[in-house]
């Protein structure tokens, strides 16, 4: 690793990442507060920026092809008896309705407004909107390789999907050379994977510099007025958190006849878990104790649900997508008009489905969203700047959405578990 055993790079290595992003953000705005227009200042940071947001781009497809690929073919086929259908059913209509409240508070809340950082400048806006067929044939890839190659978004979603899922069958073949092949090619994009998130965790380690850099530019154009956006998008994520549980999770509990106050009682303990990991793979223990201990759910249930939930599952990650989508047009001075809402609804549920388990992973899936309704996040473009924004307080957006993400599993556990007739009533009731 890049770690020195002395001196300031080793105080900077060892001492709290998030921490450090934190005070980036927090540094970036006073100084930038303190320099109004500095150009000089600006000229000598803005590579510093730009080098940031070039790293995250490079690592962008790899990692969603990767983690899409992996996530998709964990599941294997021989499981997709009645439990597996159901909750992958239910896992997709809770995520569409999460990407319906994010668009909707996004929209009503409007966080970012007042705050246009330049009018529509280095965004690559269509000037003719595609029709809705258009849209939707366009996610076919012609060619996965050039797709790919262009990091063309939906289309590399869509073939990952179709590899994960074929990937999925193979290993399941009852020959058993192609089921060892397909293991060998399973394990190749798994470790394909953990080397992606390596180079994410190395990336993260220069955060907090590129952070503090593309922050300085909006207090430093913008002043103090800059905090507002800011504040702004947390509230609105939040906000659309809350939906989720009480008009999806407690109407859903209320139709399976299962009270919303003992879920929201007995779900605690794994959100809170998910709060302060700000990860849904690692909360799994603490799920299935959850869901066994105190929910009366059996194994049988619980053991498929929960490992698929938390790769597959992503409903507060979804929110999280439209939310900040609708901030960063807003910013940029690009409102998004129905066809880029759309595109944000297919992108955000198939993005979710790629997102890994793990703290802030959300917010490179955030990239794909932008990238595919044209917000390009280009070094020195605006949108890069205010992608930079989030990215500053994405510890604080990851805590809450992590927490939804883990709820949304445990709801549909539950759910699936009265639906099997298999809920343990005196443990659900205790
Ligand atoms: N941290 C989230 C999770 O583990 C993923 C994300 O970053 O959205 O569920």
């Amino acid at each position: 690793m890049i770690q020195q055993k002395n001196g300031v790079l080793s105080f900077y290595f060892q001492s709290n990442l998030l921490l450090r992003i934190f005070l980036g953000l927090v540094l970036g705005a006073i100084c930038g507060i303190v320099f109004q227009n500095a150009s000089g200042a600006i000229e000598f940071l803005k590579p510093f920026g730009d080098l940031f947001v070039r790293l995250l781009k490079m690592i962008m497809v790899p990692v969603i092809v990767c983690t899409l690929i992996v996530g998709t073919s964990s599941i294997s086929p021989s499981h997709l008896g009645k439990v597996g259908v159901k909750i992958i059913l239910f896992y997709m209509f809770t995520s569409l309705f999460s990407i319906i409240i994010g668009l909707s508070v996004g929209s009503v809340l409007s966080p970012g407004l007042g705050l246009e950082l330049a009018q529509g400048a280095g965004v690559a806006k269509e000037a003719n909107a595609p029709t809705l067929v258009e849209i939707l044939l366009a996610i076919i890839p012609t060619n996965p390789f050039e797709s790919i190659a262009k990091g063309d978004v939906l289309p590399t979603i869509c073939f990952c999907i179709f590899f994960g899922i074929a990937l999925a069958f193979s290993r399941d073949s009852k020959k058993e050379e192609i089921s060892r092949a397909a293991d060998t090619v399973f394990a190749f994009f798994e470790g394909m994977s953990d080397v992606m998130f390596r180079i994410v965790g190395w990336i993260m380690q220069y955060t907090p510099i590129g952070v503090f850099a593309l922050i300085f530019i909006v207090f430093s154009k913008n002043g103090a007025q800059a905090f507002g956006p800011l504040l702004s998008v947390t509230v609105s994520v939040y906000v659309g958190l809350v939906l989720q549980v009480v008009l999806v999770y407690c109407v859903i509990c209320l139709i399976f006849k299962l009270s919303p106050i003992i879920f929201l009682k007995k779900v605690r303990k794994p959100m809170i878990t998910a709060f302060v990991t700000r990860s849904s793979g690692a909360t799994i223990p603490v799920s299935m104790e959850t869901l066994e201990k105190d929910m009366g759910v059996p194994r049988s249930i619980f053991g498929f649900t929960i490992p698929v939930g938390a790769t597959l599952n992503m409903d507060g990650t979804t929110i999280y997508l439209g939310v900040c989508a609708i901030f960063i047009a807003n910013i940029v001075g690009v409102p998004l008009d129905f066809s880029a809402q759309l595109t944000i609804v297919l992108t955000a549920v198939l993005a979710s489905i790629g997102t890994a388990g793990v703290p802030g992973a959300g917010a490179i899936m955030l990239l794909m969203v932008l990238e595919s309704v044209g917000l390009k996040v280009e070094a020195g473009s605006v949108v890069a700047v205010a992608y930079g924004m989030i990215l500053g307080i994405d510890a604080i957006l990851d805590m809450g959405r992590t927490s939804m993400n883990v709820v949304g599993d445990v709801a549909g556990s539950l759910v699936v578990g009265k639906m099997e007739g298999k809920l343990d009533e005196k443990v659900w009731q205790s």
